[in-house]
């Protein structure tokens, strides 16, 4: 018996650790869509990550892949993003962004292997993975499939096997880690305090208005309490709401009765959520950016940071008819100055002319001045020429509402194509303390747009409507600084 334990032990070791194992080692299954994917090379665990073949995320997730053999460099299209990684390297693109990646893309026997859950979740896909199964579960987020990427599964496939039970039912077949087991309310003195008792793990805030809402999205969870809306009625609180949102996101809805300031503390088996009435005191409350930081210093001043993206040696991407995108910023990030001024904003831009800044050096200069906002400037590029429109970016889990505002005015000032506000995990955005927001102004990968932007009066109008919903923004500061007891 020991020399079977002895032997288990060493093959669990050894698949953990070294690749060429799988023919030895149970092989980690991986089900995409709702359907089991075989692959010609089994996915590996490094690190306790899964890798996959980079085949796989062109054939089962629809992704264009471009692979750069003397680079050793991948480029993977899909939903209008562009991921760009590296062999053994752990910065990667997203974008024109850069952000690290706890698991490098690998050469294994001459195959590049590529990080699923990077990959999946910018492709707008949740990734779980299920211990008990053995598997991955890659299911797309459907809000989000952009469909000229997507090709339609044929009815048989051979490279697809049908799941094992009758009818693929996703909350039948995701067995998540963890499960919200309940969801309770105190209110003491002036604090609404909700309890979502669940085993620790990742989870996001989101801020939304009209109604006020808090929304506490927790990842790899499924839910074990009913989706019944509680009327809670507490100062802060009108009632709770709990539902699957996703299969592996359950999401937990707090109707506000107002503006808040709130605290998530987590312990264990515990997510305990604190509302507090929103006093000039949260501005002390600065904390260290991370992973679940969504707080965001509101500052009493009239300065904002500008910040044209890209400059100098880095030109940005490259449009369609070959011109670069910091041309565009830095001409619409000025003009941005302009209308700012005009409005009785102090404007401090990160660079006036063709200069080079590190993303770190922006977001220093920003913190160091301490604005009541930060905004950077940028056009977007895509695989697909066709593709246009705008989009805001805001930091996971932070508040939408400068995003909101800033996108729905370019949107109505220039009838661009909305592409909506978005959360990323851009450096400049991400270590910023001030609520920060990055405008993708449009796609330069698009003839018409990239001309559109490099006109001078359209780089005028976006300027106006960035201001103008800085402005909003700024009025609804104010009013929640002076609202405050
Ligand atoms: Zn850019």
């Amino acid at each position: 018996m020991k020399k079977r334990y002895l032997l288990t032990g060493l093959l669990i070791l050894c698949c953990l650790f070294s690749f060429p194992m799988a023919g030895l080692a149970k092989e980690p299954a991986l089900v995409i869509n709702d359907k089991v994917v075989k692959t010609d090379v089994s996915p590996q665990i490094i690190d306790g990550r899964m890798m996959i073949p980079l085949r796989v995320v062109s054939e089962s997730l629809g992704a264009k892949v471009n692979w750069l053999n003397q680079e050793k460099t991948v480029t993977i299209e899909a939903n209008q993003k562009t991921l760009k990684l590296k062999v053994n390297t752990k910065i990667a693109y997203v974008n024109d962004q850069s952000l690290t990646i706890d698991a490098p893309p690998k050469l294994i026997q001459n195959r590049t292997f590529v990080p699923l859950r990077f990959i999946g979740e910018n492709l707008d896909s949740d990734v779980i993975w299920d211990q008990e199964k053995y598997q991955a579960i890659i299911k797309a987020r459907e809000e989000k499939i952009d469909n000229s990427y997507l090709p339609t599964p044929p009815e048989e496939n051979t490279n697809q096997e049908k799941p094992s039970s009758e009818k693929p039912n996703p909350e039948n077949q995701v067995k998540n880690p963890r499960v919200l087991t309940k969801a309770e309310y105190q209110e003491s003195e002036d604090q609404t305090i909700i309890n979502l008792w669940v085993e620790s793990g990742q989870y996001k805030v989101t801020e939304l208005t009209n109604p006020d809402r808090l929304v506490i999205d927790l990842s790899d969870t499924s839910k074990g309490v009913d989706g019944e809306a509680t009327t809670v009625n507490t100062k802060h609180v009108s009632t709770m709401r709990v539902g699957q949102f996703t299969p592996t996101t359950t999401r937990v809805v707090l109707e506000l009765k107002g503006k808040v300031s709130y605290q998530l503390n987590q312990s264990a088996n515990l997510l305990n959520v604190v509302l507090v009435p929103k006093t000039t005191s949260d501005n002390s409350s600065s904390q260290q950016p991370g992973e679940g930081y969504v707080h965001r210093v509101i500052n009493d001043n009239n300065i904002i940071v500008v910040d044209a993206g890209h400059g100098g040696k880095d030109s940005g991407g490259i449009g369609a008819s070959g011109r670069y995108e910091k041309d565009i910023t830095l001409p619409t990030a000025l003009k941005l100055k302009t209308a700012l001024e005009s409005r009785g904003f102090q404007v401090e831009m990160t660079r006036s002319d063709d200069t080079f800044l590190e993303l770190m050096d922006i977001v220093g200069i920003t913190n160091r001045v301490n604005p009541f906002a930060f905004v950077s400037i940028h056009a977007n590029k895509a695989g697909n020429p066709s593709v246009t429109g705008v989009e805001t970016y805001t930091f996971y889990g932070t508040d939408h509402t400068l995003a909101d505002l800033v996108q729905s005015s370019i949107i109505s000032k220039t009838q661009q194509v909305d592409r909506k506000v978005k959360e990323a995990g851009f450096v400049v955005i991400k270590y910023t303390q001030v609520p920060s927001i990055l405008v993708e102004t449009g796609f330069i990968s698009n003839q018409g747009e990239e001309d559109f932007l490099f006109d001078s009066n359209n780089q005028t109008q976006i300027a106006e409507a960035i201001a103008e919903g800085i402005a909003k923004f700024k009025e609804i500061q104010n009013k929640t600084l002076t609202s405050s007891p």
